[in-house]
């Protein structure tokens, strides 16, 4: 469990790394005290406290010793944090708030600092994953789908949520379940545990008979009660559509019938494959990539 520290506790540690405070009064004559971080932003304990956990990395101090992770380095985090808060857009600055009110409210403050990117993960079906070591060497990284942001805020930080339950498996339970594809019985605790906070239903392992229940490879928005409740929270954002055969088939066919006799079946098959590729998430958006390649094939073929 991480240590709380006391009032006195913090304000010693933050003055010993370099932080600076000075006492203020304000219109009612009531002294409050302004913290100042090393790079010169100013705020209360609470976000110079905040500040100090991200850039030192004192969480590190809470954990059980653990020589790979010692060796490891999260170097790149601090320096990533620092970038973003010095040049980085709003959203990127948000997420790194979001991470750390979650790693407060959910994980005990034990998931050390963050590294967030907003950046297409690797499945094209995928809004977000987490690797615990990528080929750069770079630990515990989340990645967020850049086009999620037209889903809004909310959503957006619940498949930060989503990811950093996969850093809590690595980080702290040391179990990434790799057999279940991350979504194993640990992780869906963990799911359960914070759904229980937030009011949302219980979830289940994806690859098990579910009970009924909802998967956990799609938790927490696969754990809202109702569809209406999801919209309801987060906002009148289009539906998270699935790539469903049954309603991709016929569009399919359709697509290609109106090209089959400027166009031969290896190259509508060509087209439909390059479009595959392009655009898998959205039936929609994929029945339209399909069209532009046929069309595009079209216009070559003339
Ligand atoms: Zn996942």
């Amino acid at each position: 469990m991480a240590k709380r520290h006391t009032k006195e506790e913090k304000t010693a540690l933050l003055l010993a790394a370099g932080f600076t405070v000075q006492v203020v009064c304000e219109g009612n004559n009531n002294p409050a005290q302004r913290w100042t971080t090393p790079d010169g932003r100013t705020g209360a304990i609470e976000f110079a406290w905040r500040e100090l956990r991200t850039l030192q990395n004192v969480s590190r101090e809470t954990r059980d010793a653990d020589v790979s992770r010692e060796t490891s380095g999260r170097e790149f985090h601090t320096a990533l944090v620092t970038q973003i808060r010095k040049a980085g857009d709003k959203l990127p600055n948000l997420l790194l708030e979001t991470f750390h009110t979650y790693n407060v409210a959910y994980f005990d403050e034990r998931l050390d600092v963050p590294c967030v990117l907003i950046t297409n993960p690797a499945s094209p079906r995928a809004l977000g994953d987490y690797t615990s070591r990528d080929e750069h060497g770079i630990e515990s990284r989340i990645r967020i789908r850049p086009s999620l942001t037209k889903m809004g805020l909310r959503y957006i930080e619940h498949v930060l949520l989503h990811e950093m339950v996969h850093a809590w498996c690595h980080e702290v339970e040391q179990s990434e379940e790799r057999s279940y594809k991350g979504h194993g019985p640990v992780f869906t605790a963990k799911c359960n545990e914070i759904s229980k906070h937030l009011g949302l239903d219980l979830v289940e392992v994806s690859v098990k008979g579910r009970h009924g229940k909802p998967d956990s490879a799609r938790w927490p928005m696969s754990a809202f009660p109702t569809e209406e409740a999801a919209v309801k929270y987060y906002g009148n954002v289009p539906k998270q559509k699935t790539t469903s055969a049954k309603e991709l088939g016929p569009k399919l066919s359709k697509a290609i019938e109106s090209h089959k006799h400027t166009i031969d079946l290896d190259d509508a098959l060509q087209a439909v494959f390059a479009a595959l590729a392009e655009r898998t998430d959205d039936p929609a958006e994929l029945v339209q990539a399909i069209e532009r390649q046929l069309s595009e094939l079209e216009e070559t073929s003339a």
